[in-house]
């Protein structure tokens, strides 16, 4: 009970739609910690990590309200392809 309770908290910090908010901390997301989950995850994996943020952001381009194509992309984006010097 209690692993599965840490578990469910570990993996609190995902993307509440259609405002991609963090659903833990109601930042934007993805927010710093919500980074940090993705980059475990997605350690040795890279271009995957790109390839599922690349996913979502076709739906959030369409979601977020008040915010530019290419700003929503420069948020989903550029932290995954500048990861190496986390
Ligand atoms: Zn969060």
């Amino acid at each position: 009970m209690n692993d599965q309770r840490a578990s469910a908290l570990r993996a609190a910090h995902r993307p509440q739609r259609p405002q991609w908010t963090c659903r833990a901390c109601a930042g934007e997301w993805p927010c710093a910690e919500g980074r940090l989950e993705l980059m475990r995850e997605y350690a040795d994996d890279r271009v995957g990590l790109l390839v599922y943020l690349a996913g979502l952001l076709v739906d959030a381009v369409q979601e977020v309200e008040g915010t530019p194509p290419n700003q929503v992309m420069d948020r989903f984006l550029s932290w995954a392809k500048s990861g190496e010097s986390h």
